[in-house]
């Protein structure tokens, strides 16, 4: 599988995000929880944890990644892998662990747990960037379409 499909289906694919925060999850909230209660963040033994891969380990209910906040953005990043050049700088700064990247490569966004923030497209250094954000519903073959052309500098007697 190409590295452009595999990107778009990560998110799909996998088990994640069928739960929106609170909603018919059964779960007591937050203030309800009795003081010193354990809320366990996997099912089962969890020992080697650490070395699987963030889809492969078993989350209980009570971890967040099983929760999506997809429905927060307005707008989303959008990715173009043919600009990209796996610099790695905006799963750097993602505030929400949510820039895909395996093997030092850019994979593309989780979109269950990304929130809209920006942040990654503000850090992207591509010309032109890699990351743009479009409107939530938009398609990803038209924003692609739409991506900008290359920006050229401006010779030093033009900025005089
Ligand atoms: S928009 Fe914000 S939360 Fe979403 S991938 Fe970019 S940096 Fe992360
Ligand atoms: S910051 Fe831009 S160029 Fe660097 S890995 Fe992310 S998308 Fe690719």
């Amino acid at each position: 599988m190409s590295v452009e499909s595999q990107d778009l289906n990560l998110c799909a694919n996998d088990n994640r995000g069928q739960l929106q925060l609170g909603a018919g999850s059964g779960l007591v909230g937050w203030d309800e929880v009795t003081q010193g209660t354990v809320l366990t963040s996997f099912e089962g033994d969890a020992t080697g944890i650490a070395n699987k891969k963030a889809e492969e380990r078993l989350y209980s209910d009570f971890n967040s990644y099983t929760a999506s906040v997809a429905s927060w953005r307005v707008n989303k990043p959008v990715f173009n892998r043919d600009i990209c050049i796996d610099c790695q700088n905006c799963w750097v700064w993602c505030p929400d662990s949510s820039i895909l990247s395996r093997d030092k490569q850019m994979l593309g966004i989780d979109y269950d747990h990304c929130k809209g923030c920006e942040v990654c497209v503000e850090v992207c250094p591509t010309n032109p960037k890699s990351l743009l954000m479009f409107n939530e519903h938009a398609d990803l073959d038209e924003s692609l379409a739409a991506w900008p052309e290359k920006k050229k500098k401006a010779k030093k007697s033009e900025e005089a």
